[in-house]
Parts: C-alpha cells; structure tokens; sequence
C-alpha cells in the first residue's frame, strides 16, 4: 500500500511513498521504547521544556515552507496555513512555559507525615491524527504529552504523508533524540498492531466517530488508556437581541475557515423565529460577495479547494438529500467548474427534524439553518444531536445567554463569541465528541499516572 500526497486544487500528485511492513513498524516500536527510560528519567523536565521550545522556534524559522507543504498536501489557503504553523508554535511555548507548574508534585494533607500527588509520564502513546489542520492537531498532542516525558507514536492521515515527514524532522532538529517521537509510515490497516504492542501504553485519535469507535474498542480491550477528539455538529445560536452584523460576520468565519473542514466550525444555525429571514439574508450577501477562487497557494485566494474528492462527493451527496427532504437551497450546492475539489460555499435553511442532515455531520462549507421560538427551543434543538463539541450563543442578554451556555451538552460554549481552540482552556467533548480533554492543565495531564506517595 502507498501513502499518496495529491494537491487538491490541481490532482497533481506531489509524492507517493511506500507504507512500512510490519518489521519495520516493530523495529520502529522497539527502538521508541528503548529511550523511554532516559527521556522520561535522564532528560530533566527543564530539558524536555527548552528541547519543545526549540521546536517553536524552528516552526516560526521555516513558517513559509512549512505552510507551503500544508496548502500543496491539503489544499487551505496559505494565510490559514501561515496561522496554523503559529499556531502550533503557540502551543510548544505555552507548555515548554507552563510544563513544569502543571506537572509539579502537589502536596495533600493526610495522616501521613508527608503525601503529595505527582505526575509521571505512560510510556509510548501513540497518535492517530487527521488531515484537516495537520501541524496543530499533532503539536496539541505532542508538546504536552513529551514534555510530561511520553513517547509519540504518529500516524497521521494517509493524504499528509510529507507533513507528517517534515514534523518529526522539526523534533529532530530542536535536539530532541530521534525515537521520541516518530513518524510511522502506515495506513490505518496497521493501527490494530500498534495499539496491541506490548510496549503502547495509550493511544489518542483525533478525527470520525466511526475511527474514534474501532480504535477505542481495539484499546479496550487492551486496557489502554484512549483520548478521543470526535467530530461535532456545533449549534451557532443567534438570538434577535443579539448584534446581528458582528453574528453574521462570526457566522461566515466560523462556518467557511479551512472549507468548513474544522471540528469545531459552527455547522447549525440556530436563529430566532424573528430574525430569521433577515439572517439568512445577511449571510447569504456575506457569503456570496466574501470568497474569491484561485490557488491556494495565492494570498488574494479565500475559496480553496476541499482536501479530496471523495470528501467532497460525500458532503455534495448530504446537500442533494436536505434539498430531496424539502430544504431551501438559498445558495452554493455545487462543484465549482474548474480544477480540482472546490465546492460553492453553500447555506441550508428550513431544515427539520425529518431531514438526515438534522442529525449529520457536515464536514464541508455547508451552513445549515434551523428556526427556533425561543431559548429554550434554541438550547433543545443544539442538544439534538449525539455530537458534543463546541457552541455558541449571540444575544446582548449577558444572564439569559449564560444560562443557555450552561444547558447546551458541550466540551465548550462561547458567548459572542466564535469556538475555536486556545492553549489555556481544556479541548474536548461529550458525547460522540469523544472524551478526555487536550489543551490546558487537564491536557498535559491525560497521559501521566497520577500516582500517590504516602509517607509515614
Ligand atoms: P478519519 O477518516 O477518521 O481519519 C482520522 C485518522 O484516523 C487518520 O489518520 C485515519 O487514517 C485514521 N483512521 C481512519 N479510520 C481508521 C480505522 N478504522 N482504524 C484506525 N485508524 C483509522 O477523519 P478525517 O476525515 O481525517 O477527519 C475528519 C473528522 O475528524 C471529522 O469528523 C472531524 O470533526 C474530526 N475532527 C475532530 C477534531 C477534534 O478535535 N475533536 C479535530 C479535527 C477533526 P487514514 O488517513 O490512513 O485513513
């Protein structure tokens, strides 16, 4: 089987690489185990911080290159590349900063003459991670989790082969010895075997419930410790008090960022009977005088290419059945005439319970609007979903939008104010979100045994 890297906006492939056999994959294991024992005892945690730090640094050094390889693998536009390489580089200095204060042992009272609580490092975890932000998603992993003194395991999607190259080289060139963290070169065929070595301790995945399901039964029945980080369905909530222009504008970021291909995107709007056409009308101008085509690889360029054709057919295929089921196709809904997997950014509205996609997600730049009478109907109709990610909520009543943040069944709510992800705040769902939590003290410490000492 070969790992195949293909530019979305041209079909041009860029590199084909040959996925590892299973003796290499083991000697890969073997060899990540045999530097746990100095890496997690030897190295000291100072260490571990400046060695992640260093990587920061590299990823701000080489930020053009490193955001060219992202838009050519998996077609976002450049500038979001630009931010997702600072991003990540966010990430290594808040815990290469923060590491040691959220990993210091915690003294407890207890009739013991001294008991704390510390925090010690699992052993090799392995990663398994998706396509759509390919540097964040696995920097969110790896700083917290070698910093504690784990070992990374990656198996990044199979259409960012050369991102997820070009990750482990960075860990290499910030000092940091070569198994620590390793780039394994496989399809998901060979997850199963990596989850049920010896040596694996924990595995986290970040992408569909249907992967989150397979690898977590896998582990399961290993006794591993899994951390999942699911797909969502996020209600964007507006109320007619609310400051519709700074909604609408929230609405179209939210929705359209990196194609509509984020967890957390807003995908449901969920928006007050009494301004409800008037809504619709703002973002349908928003929308329709907002995005410009073009390469991705050109600044000028908002309308980018989707990551894969199947992804795309797959999402075209949700629209055709809301508009079969009686959905208002108020603009988009097609494959743009071109080159390459752009689809029209594309807005749904009356859409009702009877309709699949109440209950899908949409993975794409689908918006989806749904009428709600009041608070209460609003917060119903964002809790009728088995997804649980994120959400969020318009309304100039402070009290009354924090109630409804409170009652939505979420990892996150925001209140006039768009979801996104931030290093100080823990990241995660409920639900078929997943469970366990990055980001934050609560990240760092997923993959520690949080071991007690007692001391007459
Ligand atoms: P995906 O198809 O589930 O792929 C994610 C990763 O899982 C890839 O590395 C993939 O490998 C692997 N994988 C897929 N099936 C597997 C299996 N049966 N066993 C083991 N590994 C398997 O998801 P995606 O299309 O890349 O990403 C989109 C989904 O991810 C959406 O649902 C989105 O909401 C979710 N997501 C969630 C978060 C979050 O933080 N909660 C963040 C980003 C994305 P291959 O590429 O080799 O198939």
């Amino acid at each position: 089987m070969a790992l195949q890297s293909i530019n979305p906006a041209t079909g041009e492939k860029l590199a084909e690489f040959e996925a590892w056999d299973q003796e290499r994959l083991d000697l890969a294991i073997r060899r990540a185990n045999a530097e746990f024992l100095e890496w997690s005892q030897r190295t000291s945690l100072a260490t571990r911080c400046e060695l992640i730090k260093n990587a920061g640094k590299i990823l701000r050094a080489q930020q053009d290159e490193l955001a060219k390889l992202i838009t050519l693998e998996m077609g976002k536009s450049i500038n979001e590349a630009k931010a997702e390489i600072e991003k990540s580089a966010w990430v290594c200095d808040f815990y290469a900063e923060h590491g040691p204060k959220f990993l210091a042992d915690e003294p407890i009272a207890t009739d013991a003459s001294k008991s704390y609580i510390c925090y010690q490092p699992l052993g090799l975890v392995l990663a398994v991670m998706p396509w759509n932000f390919p540097f964040w998603q696995v920097f969110r992993f790896a700083a917290p989790a070698l910093i504690a003194g784990n070992i990374g395991l990656l198996k990044h999607a199979s259409n960012v082969p050369q991102c997820a190259q070009a990750i482990e080289r960075i860990f290499i060139e910030a000092g940091l010895p070569a198994s620590v963290f390793t780039n394994l070169m496989i399809g998901s065929d060979k997850v199963e075997s990596v989850i049920r070595s010896r040596y694996v301790r924990a595995v986290t995945l970040t992408g569909s419930e249907p992967a989150g399901r397979k690898v977590a039964a896998i582990a399961g029945e290993e006794l591993k410790k899994t951390v999942l980080e699911l797909g969502g369905s996020d209600a964007f909530i507006v109320m007619s008090d609310a400051d519709i222009p700074a909604a609408v504008e929230a609405a179209v970021t939210s929705r359209y960022l990196n194609m509509g291909q984020s967890c957390i995107a807003a995908k449901r709007f969920i928006v007050d009977t009494f301004i409800y056409e008037d809504f619709i009308t703002r973002l349908k101008t928003a929308v329709e005088s907002r995005f410009v085509e073009g390469d991705p690889l050109d600044p000028a360029t908002t309308l980018c290419p989707m990551a894969r054709q199947d992804l795309l057919d797959e999402l075209h295929q949700q629209v055709q059945t809301c508009v079969d089921y009686g959905a208002r196709l108020v603009t988009g809904g097609y494959q743009l005439d071109r080159p390459g997997c752009y689809y029209a950014p594309t807005i749904l509205a009356d859409i009702s319970s009877a309709m699949p996609a109440y209950h899908e997600e949409f993975f794409g730049p689908v918006a989806l609007i749904f009428k709600a009478s009041e608070p209460a109907h609003a917060v119903g109709l964002a809790n009728a979903t088995q997804f649980g990610l994120g959400g969020s909520v318009w309304s100039s009543d402070g009290a009354t939008a924090e109630t409804m943040a409170l009652r939505m069944e979420s990892g996150a709510c925001f209140v006039n104010g768009m979801t996104k992800s931030d290093p100080r705040l823990p990241f995660g769902g409920v639900k078929n979100s997943g469970y366990g939590r990055e980001l934050s003290y609560h990240g760092i410490r997923e993959f520690t045994n949080i071991k007690s000492i007692w001391i007459k």
